[in-house]
């Protein structure tokens, strides 16, 4: 095992959207960084290009992690720029009713919009962001906007983190889920990574965090780099920026459950369900933009659940088809007609990330009736959406997808009920932070990142004025 000279001012374990933002503003101020991350480091022109390929090498367990009872698939991001790389990158602000819930489950008066609108405001300068013009939405949002407006629900145009996406050039949005290959994407490695890499930013790839602690004197990470050499990372101050399921595992591991009793608990998903149906006309829903509508009804937010206008890449989408055999591929054959809504629960049941004793990692998660319900609300939706927009036939999913992973190290002010405190450190730590996706109170019920981009940047400022840079 060796052990690193340096001293970082800064050690940030996890090299998604939360640790790019973090590491953004703490090098431009000239602190001498180092991200550790545990996937690989890809460029446009190096993201895997098949499905199978890009399951494996851009995301934990292969493509999908399982829940303790196999009935929610997890999508955890692995690679430099974390979910960046591979989510949809929507953006959205918290709405009151966001807030509101984090404030009661949290005690944390400054989660409001009030305080959280300069921040979001701050993130929205370090990326592009567009709405998809109008001439570009694809067959799969033409369903769902007839079908909105032929039920008098509401529906919006989206807002995405996208520069130039040249659609005129025939693009198709599809691939970008492995990757964007033009670098329209607002990832972080061609955006705040980018320059914080130009400001000095160390990045190891391909090495895994194992182990953290904190002594008087230092912070110490240790884990496995590619070479399979253990190695030690010090730090005046460590930075957890490894996800949901990430930064509970590594502090479970690492011993913190024994003084942190919420520690990995209050873990949500947003669990969502595909629901497929059977056009007579070609609905080429892979194809151009993939998404390019939200619904904005205030039915729906009251109802605890939100619809998405997306697709998914084949292997997916025959995960989602009934039958075997003959009877699976004719329905593969039939792929150009499909359209697809996806439901998203809100859910209220909280999870649980445990660490076995030999450090291995289960996910006890579940829906009560409650999330059943929003579900089944959902589903009734998107039945009148699709038989208004002129299916033949719709095909249910039952398997529930999570991919917006959140909690695990919940905000909060005491110590018996919450993980990191209202300035982003650990409960009883010195100097270990964490602003990602874990630090979520509850399920908000809306797109995570952007405001996972707005407290990474609250928690880095804070930082600097702690250390009087
Ligand atoms: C398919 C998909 C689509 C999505 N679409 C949207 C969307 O449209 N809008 C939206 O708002 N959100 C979306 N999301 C969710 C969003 O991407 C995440 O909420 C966000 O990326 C979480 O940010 P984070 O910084 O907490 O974690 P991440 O961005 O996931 O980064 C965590 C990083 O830490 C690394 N890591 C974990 N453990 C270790 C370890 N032990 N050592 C070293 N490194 C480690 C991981 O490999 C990962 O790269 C989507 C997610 C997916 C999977």
């Amino acid at each position: 095992m060796t052990s690193t000279e340096t001293i970082y001012d800064a050690v940030i374990v996890g090299g998604g959207l939360s640790g790019s933002f973090v590491a953004d503003v703490l090098t431009q101020a000239g602190m001498k960084c180092v991200m550790l991350e545990a996937g690989e480091h890809f460029a446009k022109d190096t993201y895997p290009r098949n499905e199978l390929d890009a399951n494996s090498k851009l995301y934990w367990g292969g493509g999908v992690e399982l829940n303790s009872d196999a009935s929610i698939g997890f999508l955890r991001p692995k690679a430099v720029g974390g979910g960046t790389i591979v989510n949809q990158a929507l953006l959205d602000r918290f709405d009151d009713p966001a807030f509101d819930s984090w404030q009661e489950a949290s005690g944390v008066s400054w989660l409001n919009r009030a305080d959280l609108d300069p921040w979001y405001d701050r993130a929205a300068k370090r990326i592009a962001i567009q709405t998809i013009p109008e001439e570009y939405r694809n067959g799969n949002a033409e369903v769902f906007r007839r079908g909105f407006e032929a039920n008098g629900y509401r529906c919006a145009p989206l807002e995405r983190a996208q520069k130039d996406c040249r659609f005129e050039e025939g693009n198709c949005c599809i691939v970008c889920l492995a990757g964007c290959p033009i670098d329209s994407k607002q990832s972080t490695p061609v955006t705040v990574l980018q320059t914080a890499l130009e400001a000095g930013l160390e990045l190891v790839p391909d090495f895994e965090a194992k182990q953290v602690e904190e002594s008087a004197a230092e912070t110490r990470v240790t884990g496995v780099g590619e070479d399979g050499k253990t190695r030690t990372y010090r730090g005046k101050r460590m930075i957890l920026a490894c996800g949901a399921i990430g930064n509970s595992h590594l502090l479970l591991t690492s011993g913190f459950g024994k003084r942190l009793p919420a520690l990995g608990q209050n873990f949500y998903t947003h669990p969502q369900y595909m629901n497929l149906a059977v056009f007579e006309e070609p609905v080429d829903a892979f194809q151009g933009p993939m998404q390019s509508y939200k619904s904005a009804d205030p039915d729906f937010r009251r109802s605890g659940f939100k619809l998405e206008n997306v697709f998914a890449p084949p292997a997916a989408i025959a995960m989602l088809l009934p039958g075997f055999g003959a009877e699976h591929q004719g329905h593969m054959r039939n792929i150009r007609h499909l359209a697809c809504i996806e439901v998203c629960v809100r859910d209220t049941n909280p999870g649980r990330v445990r660490a076995t004793r030999r450090g291995g990692l289960v996910v006890d998660k579940t829906l009560n009736e409650e999330d059943r319900r929003r579900r089944d609300r959902g589903r009734d939706a998107i039945r009148n959406i699709f038989y208004a927009a002129g299916a033949k036939e719709i095909i249910e999913g039952s398997v529930a997808i999570g991919l917006h992973l959140m909690g695990g190290c919940n905000m909060g002010n005491d110590v018996a009920h919450s993980v990191v405190d209202p300035e982003f450190r650990v409960h009883g730590a010195r100097n270990i932070f964490a602003a990602d996706s874990s630090v979520f109170p509850d399920a908000p019920g809306i797109n995570p990142s952007f405001t996972i981009m707005a407290l990474s940047l609250k928690a880095a400022a804070g930082i600097l004025e702690e250390a009087g840079v």
